[in-house]
């Protein structure tokens, strides 16, 4: 009798440098993989629209990898501690493999499922899939976490090097009979009344194999110019490896490897380190996206919402160029140059004087690479209220920001061009407002 081994993908859609998956390989026995939607358990927040259209092709490249070597992938719905020992019990599995997640009601629900499981008899192990450190492994040497990014990452490369990356299967010995799976058109991720995906489509080819020639791509072509042009929003000096990396398409693993060893990937390599520090950061702040970082900006005095200020912002019709034709890359692509969106991100919080929150929430909602810890870590950051943030009385002027970084207009012509011409607000007269409520939040007790 075989007692099959469940691999449970999440954030890590992929073959390759795939741990868990190895792992069941490994053990011998048949092997089902699940992925559970999870929407009910506390805590976990829903995705955003874009987001959502991303996992449901994401899903459809793994289901059919899988199908290929001989594999199936079973999607189920529901609270992931009801459901995974549901599929234990569909198929008598003797284990189940997972990559590891670093968000607290993640981190809870693994927990629980693991006692509940081994109380079972069901063998459960877990492991580093999607971040080149774990949290707990990187400490000051008083070993508490790093709260600013320099020594953090200095701290990182002092490290022993990541490990290599694992091989893709060629084959996958899939249990005879898979359960049960639901649909995937009927968890109706994509949208449908109006279909507004036409740029995302246009744009993305989500999958793991996308995610490969991307990388190639970027490293034969792109990586040479990117510390030079990564700030220019028409140059396509970087990598669009964001999506893919929140999705898990490719390993940050894989990412590193294959570009430590070409000149200059020094600049590169350390925006990986951004992104390792934003969700070490979310692991020992579990509130990120919820709670300022720096408590004393709790006092910060917002004015009432002006909701014609806000909609505007998300409409890019603020009759600023630069903010404008972001906010319109973002609609149309579900994706924003890094430059716009730290020019966009502090447009609203520092002219517009909205809180962080409202714009945290709607790139949650829009962008497609939307993710747990890098988008609240990064809108923290442009509002002064994270650990090592922009210091709030540093306030972006776009125009000036156009002017260096886009001084062809290519960027703005590209997605602004027919913008409105007059600002909402006076660029000037926000400035010092914003250092006003500023003022406040120095003086908080
Ligand atoms: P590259 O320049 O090629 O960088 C390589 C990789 O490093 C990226 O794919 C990403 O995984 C990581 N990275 C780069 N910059 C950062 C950064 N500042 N913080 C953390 N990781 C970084 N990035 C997301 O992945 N998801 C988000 O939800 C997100 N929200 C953001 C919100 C705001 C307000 C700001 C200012 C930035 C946000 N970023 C977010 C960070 C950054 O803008 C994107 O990661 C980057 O633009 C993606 O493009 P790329 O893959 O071509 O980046």
């Amino acid at each position: 009798m075989s007692s099959p081994s469940i691999v449970w993908f999440r954030d890590d859609l992929r073959l390759a440098d795939n741990p868990a998956l190895r792992a069941a390989i490994d053990r011998g026995e048949p092997i089902l993989a699940v992925y559970v939607l999870d929407e009910e358990s506390p805590g976990i927040r829903p995705l955003g629209g874009a987001a959502r259209w991303w996992l449901h092709h994401s899903l459809a490249s793994l289901s059919e990898r899988l199908r290929e070597r001989g594999g199936a992938l079973v999607l189920r719905r529901g609270p992931a501690a009801r459901v995974i020992p549901q599929v234990v019990a569909d198929t008598d599995a003797g284990a189940v493999f997972w990559n590891r997640r670093y968000g607290r009601p993640e981190r809870d629900i693994d927990a629980e499922l693991k006692t509940a499981l081994r109380n079972d008899g069901v063998e459960v192990a877990s492991f580093a899939g999607s971040l080149l450190h774990e949290p707990w492994t990187v400490t000051t040497g008083a070993g508490t976490h790093f709260s600013v990014f320099t020594p953090f990452w200095r701290a990182c490369l002092s490290l022993p090097a990541p490990r290599l990356p694992l091989p893709e299967p060629r084959e996958i010995d899939g249990i005879p009979s898979a359960p049960a799976s639901d649909d995937l058109d009927d968890w109706a991720l994509l949208p449908t009344r109006p279909d507004w995906a036409e740029g995302l489509r246009e744009t993305w080819e989500p999958g793991e194999p996308a995610a490969r020639r991307r990388l190639r791509s970027f490293l034969d072509e792109d990586l040479g110019s990117y510390d030079r042009a990564r700030d220019e929003p028409s140059a396509g000096a970087t990598s669009l490896l964001s999506p893919r990396l929140r999705w898990g398409e490719i390993s940050p693993f894989t990412v590193w490897h294959e570009a430590v060893s070409t000149d200059g990937a020094g600049g590169f390599l350390s925006e990986l380190g951004w992104r390792e520090f934003a969700w070490h950061t979310l692991f020992h702040f579990p509130d990120l996206a919820t709670k300022n970082l720096r408590p004393e900006f709790d006092a910060f005095p917002w004015p009432r919402l002006k909701p014609s200020h806000l909609d505007a912002w998300q409409r890019g019709e603020t009759g600023v160029p630069l903010v404008d034709a972001g906010m319109r890359e973002l609609w149309r692509t579900g994706y924003m140059h890094n430059r716009v969106r730290m020019v966009t991100a502090s447009f609203l919080v520092k002219n517009l004087l909205i809180d962080w929150h409202r714009g945290e929430e709607w790139f949650w909602d829009t962008l497609v690479d939307a993710d747990g810890a890098n988008n609240p870590f990064n809108w923290q950051w442009v509002a002064g209220s994270g650990a090592d943030a922009a210091p709030y009385f540093r306030i972006f002027n776009p125009e000036l920001q156009a002017k260096k970084f886009d001084p062809k207009r290519l960027y703005i012509s590209q997605w602004a061009s027919d913008a409105p011409a007059e600002p909402i607000v006076d660029l000037g007269e926000t400035r010092k407002a914003a250092l006003a409520a500023y003022d406040v939040v120095k003086r908080a007790p």
